[in-house]
């Protein structure tokens, strides 16, 4: 039997061994905790007590404490339609299996949407000058995750993968076939390797595609704030497409502003990485309990030479944020951010949107993000406004620093995502595939069944 070692226990690394276990001897290790031991022990306000941060690292991956919004797409969370030899066309089928599975346990697609109200919110993009991405989902919820992964790891571990917990792969060599993974303590060898760190493995899959020589590129910067208003600005818009996707072209800069990660009736969330800085996300139960919707509203910009890297750019711009937070993210009103002062704490009694995140420092965007990102915001929202009427109002917050870090987009020397190093492949986020579950997952088959073929 052919012996497989995944690194990452996320969605890429779980779907990968979903479709491996029983024809593979699959072994999964993470840096992270099983899911059980998985907790979070201040949610609201970090306290940076623990090794690893149990939001991002562990088994279930950066999804399991996330909204859990499934997004059955070949253009959202994904970039398989754009991978040479992949294409939208088997993004598709890849798309429908991840679907399929998912269905198997419970998770189904809304599709109870209103047509006329989805045609008028269309006609409504057109005429504003948005462009309008309509996409089918799920919703698990924050609070339903963690049993759903549970049982998708049991079920695996039934069907023989073995899950080793508070692995950190530190290095990868290449000896004639055999593919050898060290970790502080031991090493595992394979006949194939499917690297899946997701973004928080980015920097250290740089490292190791560096070193082997493995060819990338590198994906455009996504950066911005999270935008948090009262639930009934956005409810018309999210009940026709809970996840809306809007893109916009700024008239200043010609960039795209998009939205992103929309929770309606959810709270905005903090990120903390172990490389010394900040983000901030959303997420929502399942029955959205909260008076308040937030989204990601990011300005995409790529890099050309001499700095080809946006990524490196965007974790600098976010230390600079956690200086002037005190460690914490920022918020601020939007009149407070067009007015040129700072929110203050003293007047949230006054405030018409209450933060729904504690732990942020209220501050100024202005003095944290670049010119250009901030006129893309203020073009974008004030757009937005014609389809979302009050999106655009001084009584809007917006947290920052909300960045996607994309990591290196690593070649692909086949079409099952196997690198110029033979017998190994790269999956998910980390290896800037993807940046959502699906996405993942689908990259996680791909990768499975290129091992199985080859
Ligand atoms: C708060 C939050 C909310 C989100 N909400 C949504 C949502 O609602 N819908 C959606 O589609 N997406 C959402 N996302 C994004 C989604 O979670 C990711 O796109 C997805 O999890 C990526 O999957 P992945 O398998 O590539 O990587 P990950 O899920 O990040 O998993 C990678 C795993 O690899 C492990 N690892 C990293 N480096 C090493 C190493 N060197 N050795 C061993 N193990 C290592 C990590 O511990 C981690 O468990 C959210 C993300 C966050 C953080």
């Amino acid at each position: 039997m052919k012996r497989v070692i995944i690194i990452g226990a996320g969605p890429a690394g779980l779907f990968a061994a979903y479709k491996l276990a029983d024809k593979c001897d699959v072994t999964i290790i993470d840096k992270g905790l099983s899911v059980e031991k998985r907790s979070c022990p201040s949610p609201d306000s970090c306290i940076r007590v623990c090794e690893l941060c149990a939001k991002l690292y562990g088994e279930g991956g950066a999804g399991l404490m996330s909204d859990g919004k499934i997004i059955f797409s070949t253009e959202i969370g994904s970039f398989l339609n754009h991978v040479d030899g992949v294409g939208e066309k088997k993004n598709a089928v890849l798309v429908a299996e991840v679907q399929n599975i998912f269905e198997q346990y419970g998770v189904h697609a809304i599709t109870d949407t209103d047509k006329v109200l989805k045609k008028q919110v269309e006609e409504e993009a057109v005429r504003a000058g948005i462009r309008y991405v309509h996409t089918t989902l799920a919703h698990v919820g924050t609070d339903k995750l963690k049993s759903l992964i549970q049982k998708f790891r049991d079920d695996l571990i039934q069907r023989g993968v073995k899950f080793v917990e508070k692995q950190d792969a530190l290095d990868i060599e290449k000896n004639g076939d055999k593919i050898t993974v060290s970790t502080k303590d031991t090493s595992y060898e394979c006949d194939n390797l499917l690297i899946a760190p997701g973004r928080v493995g980015a920097k250290w899959l740089e490292a190791v595609v560096k070193k082997l020589g493995i060819e990338y590129q590198y994906n455009p910067m996504d950066l911005g704030v999270r935008v948090e208003v009262k639930r009934q600005i956005t409810d018309r818009v999210t009940s026709v497409s809970r996840d809306m996707k809007f893109q916009i072209l700024t008239d200043t800069y010609q960039d795209m502003v998009r939205t992103f990660c929309t929770c309606p009736g959810g709270k905005v969330a903090r990120e903390t990485h172990s490389e010394g800085y900040n983000l901030v996300n959303g997420h929502s139960e399942a029955g959205d309990p909260h008076e308040n919707t937030n989204f990601a509203f990011l300005v995409t910009i790529p890099f050309t030479e001499p700095m080809a890297n946006g990524n490196e750019y965007a974790r600098r711009i976010a230390e600079t944020v956690r200086e002037l937070g005190g460690d914490k993210p920022i918020v601020q009103r939007l009149g407070d951010l067009r007015a040129g002062h700072r929110s203050k704490s003293k007047h949230v009694l006054n405030y018409v949107v209450k933060p729904s995140l504690e732990g942020a420092t209220f501050g100024d965007i202005g003095l944290a993000l670049p010119h250009r990102i901030l006129i893309g915001l203020l073009e974008g929202l004030k757009k937005l406004d014609k389809i979302m009427p009050g999106v655009n109002n001084d009584e809007t917050l917006l947290y920052a620093p909300e960045a996607k870090f994309h990591a290196l987009r690593i070649k692909n020397a086949d079409p099952f995502l196997q690198t110029s190093v033979k017998g190994i492949y790269v999956a998910g986020d980390g290896a800037g595939l993807s940046r959502g579950i699906v996405g993942a997952a689908a990259c996680g088959v791909l990768a499975a069944e290129g091992m199985l073929q080859n």
